[in-house]
């Protein structure tokens, strides 16, 4: 089963529906995005021989375009290599030389910085990802590439906050249930809703663009592309039914947008949120200002949206006696996969506390050409996270932090994101980021560095009486730092090793 089979369904059944909308403007109906990658497909086979088991690598921001290639590669049987829009062509090239990809499309602007950088010689064609060149390459319309389905789909590179990244292979299989599950587990998808490409093509919004296409939903790319929360909202006005993928901060962003009215909020149906923790009072702001519409999913690329998820409903049952710890929460296991704490000498546990692991079809097959890091996070089947998390009796999953972030002062453990609920607890911190710094005394100590509201008077000492009265002493940051912003990856994701 290829998964371009998802599209070529659609246009079967629902060939006059519309599949993609640049801003307002209607760009192809499901019969002439399919003809399109097909077309494409087939000009890929012909002209430069590309086949199952080849990498087709995506560079750029996110375009109906964009859609068609990754579609047109798994119709010549070829898998795609999605970039980050915001890596630098140097680290593009060694994703491109890594995974040998020998077809890379890019903006026409970015050719030449990308052919500078590239070490692996001419056989690599670099070639524009605009539509009248996409065009040109056309060939016959070919069928969906008769492949395996744990071939590799995509190749997926980690955002890498810290160290090199690596290739997460996801196959035509995995992607295929990751679909399944969000159908289970988020919400049923017709031809009258709307999936709003807001967060990169490169990740969540095109891994979730799949459920969307396999149930013939408008697809709408913004113009131009990125996140702008004020078009969103207006964009919201003209589509209705809207679901979006954003970060913990883009959904931040959303919610204070001056735009954001009861036509936009009626006009959206879910948004998904994840990527980096969305801490229990993101949730109180959200859930008040927009009802029980927000989506909290935890997963990694190795687990692609997602492992765990706090369902809708539970957010709507506010008198539930566990509705502040569910809030604490990244829910319950996806449909399809099991989690478990990982125990070095023993079997995983289904309860606990320590590392997250997981597995089912949904996660990766190992990385690509990496032996080791493979050995490293595949043990027996199951995929360790490199999360710390809790798993209570009734199957909740609450996140500690990650395996590297954990910080260990005077030999007891202090997981950074309980000592961040905390602080967010102030009503004057709208930001936080807990790390641990060395310390002569204790091995480590917490530092907390803060982004202060506008106009809020926040002190360390209103902080240090905040969390005295919250947490155990040991825990509490033994220094603040006062930063204007925090920074973070274009996931949103605190760069913790910056700090
Ligand atoms: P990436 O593979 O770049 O998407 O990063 C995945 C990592 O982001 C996970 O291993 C978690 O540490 C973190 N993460 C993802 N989703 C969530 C979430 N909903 N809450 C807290 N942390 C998350």
């Amino acid at each position: 089963m290829n998964i371009a089979s998802v599209l070529a369904n659609t246009a079967r059944a629902q060939g006059d529906d519309p599949a993609v909308f640049l801003g307002e403007r209607p760009v192809w109906t499901y019969r002439e995005m399919a003809r399109r990658a097909a077309a494409l497909g087939g000009g890929f086979r012909r002209r430069f021989g590309v086949t199952r088991g080849d990498h087709v690598l995506l560079w750029g921001p996110n375009s109906p375009e964009y859609l068609e290639v990754m579609f047109a590669a798994w119709f010549a049987g070829a898998a795609i290599v999605p970039v980050n829009v915001a890596l630098h062509q140097r680290e593009v090239a060694s994703i491109a030389e890594n995974c040998g990809a020998k077809t890379c499309f890019v903006p026409m602007a970015k050719i030449g910085a990308l052919e500078a950088c590239m070490t692996s010689g001419p056989h690599v064609r670099i070639l524009p990802l605009e539509r009248t060149a996409l065009h040109d390459l056309h060939g016959d319309e070919c069928d969906h590439a008769e492949i395996d389905i744990s071939d590799t789909a995509w190749i997926f590179y980690t955002s890498g906050t810290t160290g090199r990244p690596k290739g997460a292979r996801l196959s035509h299989q995995s992607l295929l249930a990751m679909a399944l599950a969000y159908l289970a587990d988020v919400d049923f998808v017709s031809a009258q809703d709307s999936f709003f490409h807001l967060a990169p093509q490169s990740h969540a919004a095109g891994l979730l663009m799949l459920p969307h296409v396999m149930k013939g939903a408008r697809n709408v790319v913004p113009d131009p592309a990125g996140f702008d929360p004020d078009e969103v909202c207006r964009l919201t006005r003209v589509f209705g039914s809207v679901t979006s993928f954003m970060s913990p901060t883009m959904l931040r962003r959303f919610i204070a947008s001056p735009a954001l009215d009861a036509h936009v909020i009626a006009g959206t149906r879910t948004i998904l949120c994840g990527g980096a923790p969305l801490y229990v009072e993101d949730m109180k702001r959200a859930l008040s200002v927009l009802g029980p519409k927000v989506w909290n999913g935890y997963g990694q690329g190795e687990s692609p949206c997602t492992i765990s998820a706090l369902p809708k409903a539970w957010l709507a049952d506010t008198s539930h006696p566990d509705f502040e710890r569910r809030l604490a929460s990244v829910g319950i296991a996806r449909s399809g996969l099991e989690i478990a704490v990982w125990q070095e000498d023993g079997p995983p546990s289904r309860t606990g506390e320590g590392e997250i692991a997981v597995r089912g079809p949904i996660v990766m097959s190992g990385y690509w050409g990496n032996e080791e890091a493979t050995a490293a996070a595949m043990r027996d089947g199951w995929l360790l996270t490199g999360d710390l998390g809790v798993i209570d009796a009734d199957g909740l999953l609450t996140l500690k932090g990650r395996t590297k972030e954990l910080i260990i002062s005077g030999g007891s453990n202090i997981y950074p994101r309980e000592v961040e609920e905390v602080l967010l607890r102030h009503p004057g911190v709208a930001e936080v980021a807990v790390i641990g710094a060395p310390d002569p005394k204790w091995g480590e100590k917490a530092v907390a560095y803060i982004v202060a509201r506008d106009e809020s008077e926040v002190t360390a000492a209103d902080l240090d009486t905040l969390c005295l009265s919250n947490i155990a002493r040991f825990k509490r940051p033994k220094e603040y730092r006062f930063v204007p912003t925090l920074p973070k990856n274009n996931a949103g994701k605190i760069l913790r090793g910056e700090l």
